[in-house]
């Protein structure tokens, strides 16, 4: 379905994003990885979608909290490809603290990577799109896009930003052959997730799967994580000709989380 396009996944070295750069390369695009970690393991992922799925992947450590490095790795997808018709803004960084402990370096780091980066990113990749009259763009949000939880000010308040800039865009763009999306994961089992467990084991002296058990049944009515397989197939379908009308939403995958 996809044979042919290129995609751009940013924080797809681990999680989430890895997961929807793998299943948009077993769609037949070509992928940009992004994000941090360690070297040889980036390269491992990046030679292993090549080899899986026959098509080209790139890798750009642009650092999301630097406008002039977003804009330079689109136009290096752009430039390696010929365009970047799939954006896929999934970079993000959680902190967890109390309004008035929450550090301002915090504040702005998460601001940065989870909102801003996607702003830059969109802003350069827009112009293609609209001139090729095509374009899917898709912004991993959250359930904390659309409902709040304490000590996550900077996190709740950014993925909310994150599901009103999906509409502007959305807006802005909807004649022009591009849709532009929001997905709202609940609890997926990813290395974000597994600090935060870990640091409440921590703090409560239990196991990390009793506080596992614990988060999940905090929030979601369903006790089950989702997969990054899951979120992933989601952003397929939303690249798909059948999704062509869908534009400006904000879709749920998190086990009933915001149905309460
Ligand atoms: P993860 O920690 O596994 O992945 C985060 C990715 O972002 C990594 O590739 C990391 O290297 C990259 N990254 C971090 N800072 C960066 C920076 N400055 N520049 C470039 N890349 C950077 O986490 P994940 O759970 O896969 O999260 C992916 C997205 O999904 C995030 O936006 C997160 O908020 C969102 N999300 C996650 C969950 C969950 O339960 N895991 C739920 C809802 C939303």
């Amino acid at each position: 379905m996809l044979k042919g396009k290129n995609a751009v996944v940013t924080g797809s070295t681990s999680g989430i994003g890895l997961g929807v750069a793998r299943a948009l390369a077993k769609d037949g695009a070509n992928v940009l990885i992004n994000g941090f970690g360690d070297k040889a393991e980036i390269e491992a992922a990046r030679t292993a979608i090549e080899k899986e799925f026959g098509v080209k992947a790139i890798y750009s450590g642009a650092d999301m909290t630097k406008p002039a490095e977003i804009a330079a790795m689109i136009a290096t997808a752009e430039k390696s490809f010929g365009s970047v018709d799939v954006l896929v803004n999934n970079a993000g960084i959680q902190h967890v603290a109390p309004i008035e402990e929450f550090p301002v370096e915090k504040w702005d780091a998460v601001i940065a990577i989870n909102l801003s980066a996607a702003f830059h990113a969109m802003r350069a990749a827009v112009p293609g799109m609209k001139a090729r009259k095509w374009g899917r763009i898709i912004n991993t949000a959250s359930a904390h896009g659309l409902v709040a939880s304490g000590e996550k000010a900077a996190y709740v308040a950014a993925k909310h930003g994150l599901v009103g800039l999906t509409k502007v865009v959305a807006l802005e763009t909807a004649n022009d052959g591009i849709t532009c999306n929001a997905i709202c994961p609940g609890w997926v089992l990813t290395a974000l997730v597994e600090r935060q467990i870990e640091a409440r084991a921590k703090a409560s002296g239990k196991s990390v799967e009793a506080e596992s058990i614990a988060l999940l049944s905090e929030k979601q009515p369903m006790h089950k994580f989702s997969t990054p397989e899951s979120i992933a197939a989601l952003a397929v379908f939303l690249c798909s000709d059948a999704a062509a009308t869908i534009t400006g939403s904000a879709y749920s995958i998190d086990g009933g989380w915001t149905a309460q």
